[in-house]
């Protein structure tokens, strides 16, 4: 089954009520290993993992390391390894750190943040995509004016087709989250009880303490707020027969 546009938005609509479970078994059935769940390991990317090897371990998983992530953060990737038996596929960037250095200068990150975050993040998603037609990513609507629509399916354009994008967390809360976490034991990232409020690449990443809004303490004094990776490509309205077969 083809989803067309007013499908797409039916069955949105329809998640707005449904558990993790019911849209990952859903969007398993639907694309098979043609859908992966992308995580850096947050909190809400804690609970999806958890979700998923509890009702759909079959859905891969992977995350982008850049080379800057915290060694608490490479802990706890090598943690969750353990704990549910599994391998999380870590895609690199093309350039080195070394390399980086050598052909932009060192601390790209502090002379063109922007450009940084193409070369370590969002060129490595786009290989990683290439070789999908479903990515399930764990932004809520909470963490964010930049974030407080989204649905919880969507289609994006890539050079060459449509992508379904699925926020399965979107009607979550914080709260919710932390709740999960613990009454569930998952694992999450020491630095959470340091003050840090989210976490990504340290030279980016400061701890803003525990009440702060969770993208706070990322890229502090500079106005971006988001990598790019949710950015480089648009939501459009696919026209009628743009399809992912949904069985
Ligand atoms: Fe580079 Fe910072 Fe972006 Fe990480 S978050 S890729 S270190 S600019």
């Amino acid at each position: 089954m083809a989803l067309d546009r007013a499908e797409l938005k039916r069955q949105s609509d329809a998640f707005e009520d449904a558990s993790l479970a019911e849209i990952l078994q859903w969007a398993w059935e639907a694309l098979g290993p043609r859908v992966a769940f992308g995580t850096a390991f947050g909190t809400s990317g804690m609970v999806l993992l958890d979700v998923i090897q509890k009702q759909v371990p079959q859905i891969p998983i992977f995350t982008i390391d850049t080379g800057f992530l915290f060694q608490e953060t490479l802990d706890l990737k090598a943690r969750v390894e353990k704990k549910y038996g599994i391998e999380i596929e870590s895609v690199l960037p093309r350039l080195t750190i070394e390399e980086q250095d050598h052909d932009y200068g060192a601390e790209l990150y502090q002379s063109d943040s922007d450009r940084c975050c193409w070369i370590r993040k969002v060129e490595p998603l786009q290989r990683k995509l290439g070789e999908l037609d479903g990515w399930i990513n764990s932004r809520r609507r909470d963490q964010g004016s930049t974030r407080k629509d989204i649905p919880i399916l969507e289609y994006y354009e890539t050079d060459s087709r449509a992508l379904l994008k699925l926020n399965p967390m979107a009607t979550w809360t914080r709260k919710k989250t932390w709740d999960y976490i613990l009454e569930h034991e998952v694992p999450y990232n020491p630095l959470m009880d340091q003050g840090y409020a989210s976490v990504g690449c340290w030279p980016c990443t400061r701890p803003a303490g525990a009440d702060a809004d969770e993208r706070a303490g990322r890229w502090a004094g500079q106005a971006k707020t988001e990598c790019g990776i949710h950015t480089f490509l648009q939501p459009i309205e696919p026209a009628d027969g743009v399809a992912v077969d949904a069985e």
